[in-house]
This record gives structure tokens, sequence and C-alpha cells, in this order.
């Protein structure tokens, strides 16, 4: 049995400054994300848009940020498994614990940090003919990349901040942005839609979409309705951009034990949960006396306790302070 010292389960912020941390600490450490990228919410959600409120830089794309938590998180070669969902954790012989996934794999770890975040997450589904046939093939449901849009003519579905905001970066890099929204109350930051107003995108309220059209291999229109008339427009498009809410799910991390009130795992001050061994950071912790704050900078500081305090569990004789990390030869 290959038992790593900490394995992490979740590769957001909080995972991958608690990867580097481990190596930092010379433990032998596991990351492991149900997606098959890391970045967690940073990269799937909003990977285009800066962040002002990260340690260290004025403002930062998010993509970039994630860019370089990799290269802090992966200098010392952890172990990185993409694409595998932990579905259960329960100790085995030696106080070990076997994680097992998706994947019909079992990872083994003498200690476990949870950095789930908001849980496993999908975007909600539009739910219109052809959509499915589409999907990857013109209709999106995350922006990946910014090019794919330069120059064409992008329907946007959706009245949140993602929709708006992707409507605002997109009104001068697209050739047209068409915005649907089904209602005329946004729940976009009231800012973001006075600028959505004036940004040159075409807004068209009350509608929907009533079905897709295509080649066969790409989308090439939108038929569009006013829910109020019911009278149908079709529109060219190159590209859709769906944004209308993503659902977390917890899922399977629920069952393993641990003592979870509502979205979150009880922690208290040095990350511990109600099973020894077993530490949480990030948005999934909800410390005891704490104030919760779903910040990057909030998961971390915990994923640092937490680090430490799990090498301090498995090496009594190693102090939780690791020292200054500009002390060391590096
Ligand atoms: C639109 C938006 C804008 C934001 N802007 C800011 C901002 O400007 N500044 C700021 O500080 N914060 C911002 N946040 C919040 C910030 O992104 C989160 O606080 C942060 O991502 C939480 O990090 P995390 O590592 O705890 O979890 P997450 O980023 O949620 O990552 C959790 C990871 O765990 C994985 N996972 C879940 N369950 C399992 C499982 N069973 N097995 C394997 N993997 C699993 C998921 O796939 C995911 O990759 C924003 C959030 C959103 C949605």
């Amino acid at each position: 049995m290959d038992a790593y010292d900490i394995t992490i389960v979740g590769a957001g912020p909080a995972g991958l400054f608690a990867t580097f941390y481990a190596g930092l600490r010379q433990m032998k450490v596991k990351l492991i994300d149900a997606l098959e990228e890391v970045g967690g919410q940073v990269a799937v959600l909003y990977p285009e848009k800066y962040i002002y409120d990260v340690p260290g830089f004025r403002k930062i794309l998010a993509k970039e940020l994630v860019k370089s938590m990799v290269e802090q998180a992966f200098q010392f070669n952890p172990t990185v498994v993409l694409g595998e969902r932990v579905l259960s954790i329960r100790k085995v012989d030696g106080g070990i614990f076997q994680l097992d996934t998706d994947k019909a794999r079992s990872h083994y770890s003498k200690t476990v940090l949870v950095t789930a975040g908001v849980g496993a997450f999908s975007p909600n589904k539009l739910d219109a003919p052809g959509v499915a046939e589409y999907e990857g093939k013109g209709i999106f449901y995350f922006v990946k990349d910014k090019q794919l849009f330069k120059d064409k003519r992008l329907l946007i579905v959706g009245g949140g901040d993602s929709a708006v905001d992707w409507a605002l970066n997109f009104s001068n890099w697209a050739k047209k942005v068409t915005l649907v929204h089904r209602r005329d109350v946004f729940r976009a930051h009231e800012g973001s839609v006075a600028e959505l107003m004036k940004c040159g995108a075409e807004v068209k309220l009350f509608y929907e979409v009533k079905r897709v059209i295509g080649d066969g291999k790409w989308v090439k229109k939108a038929v569009i309705y006013d829910n109020r008339t019911k009278e149908e427009t079709t529109i060219d498009v190159d590209s859709i951009l769906v944004n209308i809410g993503f659902r977390a799910d917890l899922g399977p991390i629920r069952n393993w034990g641990l003592e979870i009130k509502g979205r979150e795992i009880k922690t208290n001050g040095r990350m511990e949960t109600n099973i020894p061994g077993v530490y949480v950071a990030g948005d999934l912790a909800g410390q005891v006396d704490s104030v919760k704050l779903n910040l990057i900078a909030t998961g971390y500081a915990q994923a640092a306790m937490a680090v430490n305090v799990a090498k301090n569990f498995i090496d009594p004789t190693a102090k939780i302070f690791p020292g200054h990390s500009s002390e060391m030869k590096m």
C-alpha cells in the first residue's frame, strides 16, 4: 500500500496552496480533483475576470492566478490525479485512510485535507431542442478561451452576473453580442446592468431560446421568442454562451462521517474535523466562532494551518510552525 502523508481533495485555490505547503513541509502529497483541470471556481466560473483582493497583486486575471498557483504548488512534484471524484473515505489497517473514487481506484493516505469548496459543480443546462446536440459545437457553458469569440456573432443567455459580465467583456471583442433574458429584472449587479445598456450589446428582455439549428458540425442559428407575445425571431449565431446558473453538489462528502451543517464541514481553529487526521480548508470550512468569508485569501490561510497541523499529526516531533520560507534553502 503506497500511503501518502497527505491527500488533498479539491484543487481549487485552497487545495493548490495546501499542495505547495505540504511540499514545503517535505510531505508526500497527492492532490485529487473531480475536474480535468485545476483551479476550482476560479478556473471554471470566472477565468477571464480580474480579481482585486488576492494578496500581492493589485489586480490579476483569474486564469493567470491559476497559472501562478500551479507553478508554486507543483514545484515539489506532488502526485496530481485529475478527473476522479472521491466518493468515500474510510479508515483501514494501521489508521491509514482509503479514498475510493468514481474511477474505481483507491488512494491511501495518513491524513486527508478536504478542500472541495462548494462541491463538484455543474452548469444548469439550457432546455431547448438542438442544444444537447451542439454542446461543445458552438454552445458553451463556460468561457475557456476568449479567442473563440473574437469577431464572432455571440448570443448570451441569462441575467445574472456571469451573463452580464460576459456581455460587457465581449462587447468590443465579438462582432455582435445579443443577450436574451427571460425577465426584465436582472440578478446581476445594478452597476453592470447600467453599463450593459450602454455597451452596444443588443439586449432582448422577456426573450428565451426556443430551439437552435446547426449544420451538424456547428451551431448556426437560434430561434428566440418573446415570452409575452410568443412571437419568434431567428438570428444567425456563431456561438451561444449559456449562463443560467450552476448547481453545486457536495454529494458523497455528506456520507464521509464528517460533521456537516448546510454546506460547511465543522472545524476548529486548527482546521481539524471530528475525524482525527481529516482536515478542511477553504469555502467548505465552517470554523466555529469565526467569521465565514468565502474568499481566496481566507482559504490560503486555512490551507497553511491545516497542512502544518497535519504534519505534526503524523510526526509529533515536527513543529507546527514551519519557520519562515525566506530563511529556507529552496
Ligand atoms: C463569480 C465568482 C467570483 C469570485 N470572485 C472572487 C474574488 O474576486 N476574490 C475572492 O477572494 N474570491 C472570489 N470568489 C470566491 C472564490 O473563488 C472561492 O472562495 C474559492 O474558489 C474557494 O476555493 P476552494 O479551494 O475552497 O474551493 P473551489 O474553488 O470551489 O474548488 C473546489 C474543488 O474541489 C473539487 N471537488 C469537489 N468535490 C470533490 C470530490 N468529491 N472529489 C474530488 N474533487 C472534488 C471541485 O471540482 C473543485 O475543483 C468568487 C467566486 C465566484 C463564483
